[in-house]
This record gives structure tokens, sequence and C-alpha cells, in this order.
């Protein structure tokens, strides 16, 4: 199967029971056995959950792994990541990462004694000097295109970097979403969704995901998923198993909205900086051409103006709407700085960029031209 069709029938099928063609919303927490232990394969529904289940094996046949685990928030699959590792090991992460998975990172060296070393991965070479020093990292992590600067990682070549050292490469896929780049097959051993994002992609559910290569290091994490118990809801199962059926034709809208805003933006006198990987000008270009089948919805840019700019700019929006998150079918803006990277100190933030005169867009599945006319105008104001 291609991959749009995979999206509607991957890991998927009529409800054996009625033939209904979506799967049902299962509300039920447990399930009759006909003696103890005799049971049809759900006991009860923290352990699995037939709608669940069915958004699992669609996750895991989208990004081509063995297993697909759902998770309760992006973040509860990271939490859940993060029980398998030791305590007091190593964990080699890029320098731009979103700022609860940084967050959670950092709690977990002081609660674990789990050491994070952050470096650029856009440097192969630091990577490589990272992985090397000290015992082998139980984890190398990195985003990519990362948030909120859409610097691009080669995903590859970082993948062989940590194979080198038998450690795993774990690869948050949540900015280009599997219908752009599908990590496990470059390498990657595990990856990481927040399903609140592209997946979703409608704005109304928060979720995760983890989806695993290998098949038995993906039945350790399904242990530790029923363990720790950070699962959907049968209904959010459902509404991110919706999503999906479009995140084909939506991530081809998301893209096009984001060429349109890039155009405007990059014409701009007011404007510093456009961080976009389909600008030629983009200094990932070349990984991303190799390794993304299109760019994405995600835009970030910096204002000349700085931070009097950003707050005139925001006012003068109509379409995109004030909001953190992303990956929804209506446009969004953010400023990293006072919002989803508030919690990242601002000496850590400025040193990699993360200015007050940053702002980043999620562009929506609106006609491109009115999301082009929204920032133009705003612009003029300035
Ligand atoms: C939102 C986000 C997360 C966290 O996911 P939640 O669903 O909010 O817990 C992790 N990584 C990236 C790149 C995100 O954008």
């Amino acid at each position: 199967m291609r991959f749009d069709t995979k999206l509607i029938h991957g890991g998927q099928g009529p409800d054996p029971l009625t033939g209904a063609v979506n799967v049902p919303v299962y509300l039920s927490s447990t399930f009759a056995q006909s003696a103890p232990n005799r049971h049809k394969g759900y006991v009860y529904s923290r352990s699995a959950n037939p709608t669940r289940t069915a958004l699992e094996s669609a996750l895991a046949a989208v990004e081509e792994g063995a297993v697909g685990l759902a998770f309760s928030s992006g973040l509860g699959a990271l939490a859940t990541l993060l029980e398998s590792i030791p305590s007091k090991s190593r964990i080699v992460a890029d320098l731009d990462l979103y700022g609860g998975t940084w967050r959670l990172l950092e709690h977990h060296r002081r609660t674990f004694g789990v050491l994070t070393d952050y470096v650029d991965f856009t440097d192969l070479e630091q990577v490589r000097q990272a992985v090397a020093a000290g015992p082998a990292p139980a984890m190398v992590y990195a985003e990519s295109p990362t948030n909120p600067l859409l610097r691009v990682i080669d995903l590859a070549a970082s993948a062989k970097v940590a194979h080198a050292r038998r450690s795993s490469f774990v690869v948050d896929n949540t900015f280009a979403s599997p219908a752009l780049q599908r990590p496990l097959t470059l390498g990657a051993d595990i990856v990481l969704h927040s399903t609140t994002k592209y997946l979703g992609g409608h704005s109304d559910v928060i979720g995760g995901a983890l989806v695993v290569r290998s098949k038995a290091r993906g039945e350790k994490l399904r242990w530790l998923q029923n363990a720790v118990g950070a699962v959907p809801s049968p209904f959010d199962s459902f509404l991110v198993l919706r999503g999906m059926h479009t995140l084909g034709i939506r991530m081809r809208a998301h893209s096009a909205g984001a060429a349109a805003a890039v155009e405007v933006l990059d014409s701009s006198r007011k404007v510093r900086a456009v961080h976009y990987p389909g600008l030629a000008s983009h200094p990932q270009h070349a990984v991303a051409a190799r390794q993304m089948s299109e760019y994405g919805g995600m835009v970030s840019f910096e204002l000349a103006g700085g931070m009097p700019a950003v707050r005139r700019f925001l006012r003068k929006l109509r379409i995109f709407t004030l909001a953190e998150s992303l990956g929804g079918v209506e446009s969004l803006v953010d400023h990293p700085a006072s919002m989803t990277h508030a919690s990242v100190p601002r000496s850590e933030r400025e040193a990699h960029g993360v200015t007050d005169g940053l702002v980043r867009l999620s562009c929506g599945i609106e006609d491109p031209a009115d999301l082009a006319d929204d920032l133009r105008n705003a612009l003029g104001s300035l």
C-alpha cells in the first residue's frame, strides 16, 4: 500500500463483530471472562482497549514499525520511555527541544541522576564526540525539524553515530509527521509523537505515541505502558485515528500554506530572518530535501523590531490565532520566548537563537492566499 492508502487501511479493517467501517468507541473499562483468565484478548482498558488497539496498529503501519503504543500525551509517551532507561545512565540530545521535553529530562537528572548532554546535532562531529565521551548513552534523542527554529537533523547519519555505541536513536517526529518523513526507515529505533499535533490534526485532543522498530523492545515498552498507565481514553484514541485518515491531504495543504507565508515573510524588510527547511537558503536545506517529501506547515521568523514589533504584529493578525500548540487545521501563531519556551531560561534560549523577536507560525489548511494576506497586512502595520 502507498502512504495515503495506508493512512486509511493500514493496520485497520471493519469491526469484526458488526462490520462497522470505523472502529467503535469501546467505552468499557473491563471485559467479561468466561472463566478465570479466559477472555477474548481484552481484560482491562488500561492494559488494552479495542479502540486503542486500532489506533496502535495504524500508528505502527504508517511509521513502518513493529509495535505502536498510544499514550495520553506526548510527554506521557516520553515519561514512559524514560522509565525504560536505568538510573544514572546518560542521554545525548539535541539542544533545540520542545520546552516540556527539556523540563522532563532535567527532572530525570535531578531525581534519577540521568545526565543529558545537549549538543548541536546539525554538527555531527559534536554528536560523535558527545556519544564517544564516557559510558555509551542509553539514548540519543532529537527532533527534526526542531522546535521552534526549524533546524533539520540528518537522521540517517545520527542513527549511525548512535549505533556505533549500540545506543538507541529516538526521534520526535511531531513536526514532520510520517507523511513527510519516516525516521524508522532511516535507522531510528523509536519514533515519538505528540499526536495532539498533526496526527490528531484538529486541535481537539491531547495524545502521544511511541512506534518501535524492534518487536522485543516494543513489547517491553508495552509492559511499561500498562505499568505506568498514561493511556488515552477510547474516545481520544478514536479522535486521533479519525484525524490520521486525512493526514496526507492535510500535510500537503499545510505545506502549501507555509510556502505562501514564507514568500511574504522572506520579501519583507520588517523580517530579519526566516526559518523554513524549504528555503534554498536554509543551512540544512539539502538534508531536508533528502529526507523529507515536503517541508511541512511550521515556519518561524524574527521580526527586526523585537518585542514591541511582535506585540503590534500579533494584534493585527486576523486569521492566525495566538495560541500554543500546532498542527491543527486552523492557523496558529506563537511567541516562543514568552509562551511555549518560557520554561527554558533566557540565557539558554538566547544562546541558540530563541530571541524575543522570534515568532512561530503553524500554517493551517485555510486558503494560502488568505494566510499570505493576513501576514502582509500585519507586517504592513509595523
Ligand atoms: C507538543 C509537543 C510535545 C509534547 O506533547 P504533548 O502532547 O503536549 O504532551 C513533544 N514534542 C513536540 C515536538 C511537541 O510539539
